[in-house]
């Protein structure tokens, strides 16, 4: 059950985030992130891979994630701050 809670604060959080992890381990990136620093996509990517082991965010999650990306908290601070600029608004004046 808490499993299936992870999953779904997850699946909201990608509704307005950057990606997640679903219940079968199938991962999705919000394409947005095209427009952000490759270090940065690699780092959504390892996050969301890093779910497929350790479902919640908790202290074992990031130690895990420390592993397989030491410097990940350089990227998560920069779509920290700026995933909510990342649009595709200029193709709206195309
Ligand atoms: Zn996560």
């Amino acid at each position: 059950m808490a499993d299936q809670r992870a999953v779904d604060d997850c699946a909201a959080a990608f509704l307005a985030s950057s990606a997640a992890c679903g219940p079968k381990g199938n991962v999705l990136i919000n394409w947005h992130l095209i427009f952000a620093p490759r270090k940065v996509l690699e780092y959504v990517v390892v996050h969301e891979l890093a779910h497929l082991k350790y479902r919640v965010h908790g202290r074992s999650f990031w130690n895990f994630l420390a592993t397989l990306a030491p410097d990940y908290q350089t990227s998560k601070t920069w779509l920290d701050r700026h995933q909510t600029a990342l649009s595709a608004d200029f193709l709206a004046s195309c």
